[in-house]
């Protein structure tokens, strides 16, 4: 069989393929630590000389088997899971920035991102510019500066369902010499791979679609292995010179394409410690193995409950996009209204999540920033009527029911 395996079929199967006598499903290896033979066997180990596992808090078998998934359905050639997608966002950067560095980041990025961006990783001493994304490549150009590492973006942003031009953010950041870093969490590799359109390294909240079911946290990093480091050493001395704390290694030079994945494991999970637990790297290949199947859905009853609501007189905008099943609306008659329209939904859950199984929606004008006032909601970019509203799995004719009655009931009051 000649064909390449389509995006379903490496859903299931990529990174595990199970041999005579072997488990059906790939196995969690629950197990702190990884026995040898021999003094030498383990020295090699900690040279970086062998490739093996010693200490789950680097590498886990069953992390890496997921992580080797999730990197064959981006087309990367290396992949990494961590604890969370904020800390799968932190070290994508830190392995590439120090403290003196420079960060160029969208602005329709996930408020967790921006906090880290902004706030925390500022505490370390790299600094960030945040651009308008739809602004031309030359205005963008113009936050640039010698010591930039990285441009940062999301495919499509949370809250606000704002489409990003991968390919001009990928020719921004290589004209300048950087990588471009795409969080995919939203439109998932089934709907959308970033490193087609020139991404350089690929991260993930695992939380959301991929895990599709509200039961674990994670994160993933996966790497195109097409950056060229070496051709801008002098800006990533991190992989390009010798690491002391390994005996002098250069990451470029020892393991090629698996540079930055290698230097991300060994030196920030070392230092770190923000692994995935193998029990929920489990959890997330059971999720993985059914994404391409429940992206389908979430998007075609989006796609059916946008298009309810663009008819519907006491909505005033509505923002779709069939890379996710996440949306976002305007709805009339203030906050007052909006929340006595939440408080009458049924089968819509009000949740700080998106995208898992279950319906759910949020007024950020009444829970995340409600200490903002309408000016403010817009100096930030949040609309004061935008709902946002995370289709689910249940029937689409189901959602809309609800929202229709909930809208009615608000009114009656
Ligand atoms: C939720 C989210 C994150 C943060 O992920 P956690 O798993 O909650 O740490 C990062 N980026 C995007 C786009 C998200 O939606």
């Amino acid at each position: 069989m000649s064909k390449k395996p389509s995006i379903g079929t490496l859903c299931v199967h990529a990174g595990y393929a199970s041999g005579k006598g072997q488990p059906r499903q790939m196995p969690i290896v629950q197990s702190t630590t990884f026995k040898y033979e021999t003094s030498d066997q383990m020295a090699r180990l900690f040279d970086l000389e062998d490739a093996g596992y010693f200490y789950t808090r680097l590498a886990n078998p069953t992390n890496d088997m997921v992580a080797a998934r999730i990197a064959t359905l981006e087309g990367g050639v290396a992949g990494m899971l961590t604890s969370s997608g904020q800390a799968a966002n932190f070290y994508a950067c830190f392995n590439i920035a120090n403290a003196g560095d420079h960060i160029v980041s969208a602005t329709s990025i996930y408020g967790g991102t921006f906090n880290l961006l902004g706030t925390s990783m500022a505490k370390m001493g790299i600094e960030v510019t945040f651009v308008d994304q739809d602004a031309s490549e030359e205005e963008i150009a113009k936050a640039f500066r010698p010591n930039t590492k990285l441009l940062f973006g999301e495919t499509v942003s949370n809250p606000g369902i704002a489409v990003l031009d991968v390919e001009k953010f990928a020719r921004i950041a290589h004209s300048h010499g950087v990588p471009l870093i795409i969080d995919n969490t939203f439109a998932t590799p089934v709907n959308y791979r970033p490193i087609e359109h020139g991404a350089d390294i690929v991260t993930h909240s695992t939380t959301k679609y991929m895990d599709g079911h509200g039961v674990s946290v994670g994160g993933a990093i996966v790497d195109s292995g097409n950056f060229d480091w070496e051709a801008h050493a002098d800006k990533f001395p991190g992989l390009c010179t010798p690491d002391e704390s390994y005996h002098g290694l250069t990451y470029t030079k020892k393991f090629g394409k698996l540079a930055y994945i290698t230097k991300a494991t060994s030196q920030l999970m070392r230092d770190f410690g923000s692994i995935q637990s193998p029990q929920n790297a489990f959890y997330l290949n059971l999720g993985l193995q059914s994404l391409h199947v429940r992206m389908a859905r979430h998007c075609e009853s989006a796609k059916k409950v946008a298009e309810w609501l663009r008819t519907h007189p006491m909505v005033s905008w509505v923002n779709q996009s069939d890379l996710c099943g996440v949306l976002a609306f305007g709805l009339k008659g203030g906050r007052d209204f909006a929340i006595k329209f939440m408080d009458a939904l049924r089968i819509v859950t009000i949740e700080t999540h998106v995208a898992d199984c279950y319906t759910c929606i949020l007024h950020p004008a009444s829970h995340t920033h409600r200490q903002m006032s309408d000016e403010q909601l817009l100096e930030a970019g949040v609309a004061p009527d935008l709902v946002r509203l995370s289709i689910g799995l249940e029937d689409a004719d189901d959602i809309i029911y609800d929202i229709d009655q909930a809208i009615k009931t608000a009114q009656a009051e």
